[in-house]
């Protein structure tokens, strides 16, 4: 192979919860509108027609606990608190349970979004990339493995701002659920070790502004912290 005419920046590796060796992450994809009451703040009902995916860069990761200045381009830059489901092994037109078997390890994210260029391009029936990924945007806490988290079922999920509630739900109201999502994506895509999913975020997105610190937790995983500095 011929010699690298030059080292691109490393893509961070997930800390896992009672191993020494981290999660490389290969590809990032996002579920959207994935609870009804987020779907209903965002102007649009829900429907069990299918999901719906985007992708954000992985080279636009980070991991919790860091601080990331206010992106540029956005008035209106906001917080999306999600769980992560991280793949374990390859799979291809998977079934919700070979979907399930093939879930290695779930965590806390964030989906920070220029909220403002993802409507403007959603209006204009663009693609969402410069609303969501956005650099330093995919923001991962260490994970914790399947069998110790156990069934997705009724874990609260918040997140707060400044110490102050924003987002306040249970994965009880995902309408996708997990094993259902892997199972759909693995349509698409040949799923395999490294691929993380951003399952969507319930109520209560907002805006964040410089100066910010933003918390935000699943019961049993481990939380999740990132602060906003001034623009550059
Ligand atoms: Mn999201």
């Amino acid at each position: 192979m011929s010699e690298l005419l030059f080292d691109l920046p490393p893509i961070p590796a997930i800390p896992v919860k009672g191993s020494d060796k981290a999660y490389p992450i290969g590809r990032i994809f996002c579920v959207g509108r994935n609870y009804a009451a987020h779907a209903a703040e965002m102007g649009f009902e829900v429907d069990r027609e299918a999901p719906f995916y985007f992708t954000k860069s992985p080279a636009n990761a980070m991991l919790t606990a860091g601080s990331t200045p206010y992106p540029p381009g956005t008035e209106n830059f906001h917080h999306e608190m999600e769980l992560v489901i991280a793949i374990g092994k390859p799979v291809f037109r998977a079934s919700p349970e070979e979907g399930m078997a093939a879930i290695h390890a779930y965590g806390c994210g964030l989906d920070m979004t220029r909220r403002d260029l993802q409507i403007a391009s959603r209006n204009k029936q663009r693609p969402w990339d410069l609303g969501k990924d956005v650099e330093n945007s995919a923001v991962f806490g260490p994970l914790t493995p399947a069998e110790e988290f156990g069934a997705v079922a009724n874990q609260r999920i918040w997140l707060e701002v400044n110490g102050e509630s924003r987002q306040d739900a249970t994965l009880e109201e995902l309408i996708w659920k997990v094993d259902e999502v892997v199972s759909d994506l693995s349509k698409f895509y040949h799923l395999r070790p490294g691929d993380v999913i951003m399952t969507g975020t319930p109520a209560g997105v907002g805006p964040v502004a410089a100066g910010d610190v933003i918390t935000g937790g699943i019961d049993g995983l481990h939380p999740i912290s990132l602060t906003l500095t001034d623009p550059e």
